[in-house]
């Protein structure tokens, strides 16, 4: 049997971009810094910092971004949002990104400051979805653009037309990649990818991949966010609350078991929710063939 995820160049393959969130403490940011420093080495594509609601979590983003750029060899991509915020608001951010150097950003209408599930509204004078943001950052510059897809369907959607149609909207308007919502079904994912080329849509659509640090909170946040825990996945991790080390290694092995058989299935490139947390995600990319400062380079008798 042909395995590709075996092959000893795999890893020259598959690209990879890894998504970390602001700090808030000290202690966060120490943990942030420590999670760069293991896995800048691994020469991501791109490295992505979110963006929340209110004025202290932008600066955060700013001040993150900044850090990459000038500490690191590694390239940012700021996430930027549309909520409680007018046009005029939007674009300054975006001015002060360009300023720094930032040349790729993740667009995103983002979710009510009141928390996820609650009513989205607009902001009068603001952009009203990702698609709209997007326009507005072409007009800025030729960025390199990413938005989300959502291979569940996004929550506030009626239905997949209408959500595959905003996906088109973004692409549209100069989207060069979608990143996908977390998901643990991979023919789910390739379902959804089969719909969006027969929409038309041509872009990479990036599996975003989450490994389950701690499966209470991933759960919660799923059902808020319309991912689907599947039944196999919670029976996996049943009885393991007081046990970190066995939930660790589930974790380990549930997201090698995914990411292995979705390079099976034919994809390279990889978004990695890494939770500010290097561990689980240097291991997958390790098994993945990827190494610190290039591919694998051991050749593999069974090759
Ligand atoms: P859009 O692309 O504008 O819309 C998504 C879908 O929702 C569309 O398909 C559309 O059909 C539907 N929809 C949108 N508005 C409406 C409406 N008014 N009525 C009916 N349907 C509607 N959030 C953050 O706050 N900060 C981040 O940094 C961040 N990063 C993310 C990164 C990735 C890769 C992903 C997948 C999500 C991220 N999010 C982030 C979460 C995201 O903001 C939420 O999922 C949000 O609810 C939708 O934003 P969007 O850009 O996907 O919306």
């Amino acid at each position: 049997m042909s395995q590709f995820s075996r092959r000893h160049d795999v890893g020259e393959k598959i690209r990879v971009s890894f998504e970390f969130f602001p700090p808030k403490n000290d202690e966060m940011e120490r943990r942030l810094w420590e999670a760069v420093t293991r896995l800048g080495p691994l020469r991501p594509h791109f490295v992505s910092v979110t963006y929340g609601a209110g004025g202290s979590t932008r600066e955060r983003t700013a001040r993150t971004v900044r850090r990459i750029l000038e500490e690191t060899g590694l390239t940012p991509a700021a996430h930027l949002t549309c909520v409680d915020a007018k046009r005029a608001e939007v674009d300054a951010v975006i001015d002060e990104f360009v300023a720094m150097g930032v040349t790729r950003f993740v667009a995103l209408r983002g979710d009510p400051s009141e928390g996820v599930g609650a009513v989205y509204r607009p902001h009068p004078g603001g952009y009203a979805n990702g698609a709209e943001l997007v326009a507005a950052l072409k007009r800025h510059g030729d960025f390199d653009i990413s938005v989300s897809a959502y291979p569940e369907k996004h929550p506030e959607s009626p239905d997949f037309a209408m959500d595959i149609d905003m996906l088109k909207r973004k692409v549209d308007n100069g989207a060069t990649r979608a990143i996908t919502q977390f998901f643990f079904e991979n023919d789910v994912y390739e379902r959804y990818v089969e719909r969006v080329r027969s929409a038309g849509i041509f872009v990479p659509i990036v599996p975003g991949v989450l490994p389950v640090h701690n499966f209470r909170q991933v759960a919660n946040f799923a059902s808020r966010c319309g991912a689907h825990i599947p039944a196999w996945l919670a029976e996996r991790f049943d009885g393991l609350e007081n046990d970190p080390q066995t939930h660790a290694l589930v974790a380990a092995a549930v997201a090698a078991e995914q990411v292995l058989d979705l390079v099976e299935r034919g994809v390279n490139e990889f978004h990695f929710y890494t939770m500010n947390r290097a561990d689980l995600v240097f291991a997958i990319c390790h098994l993945i063939g990827i190494r610190a400062g290039g591919g694998l380079h051991v050749e593999s008798a069974a090759a």
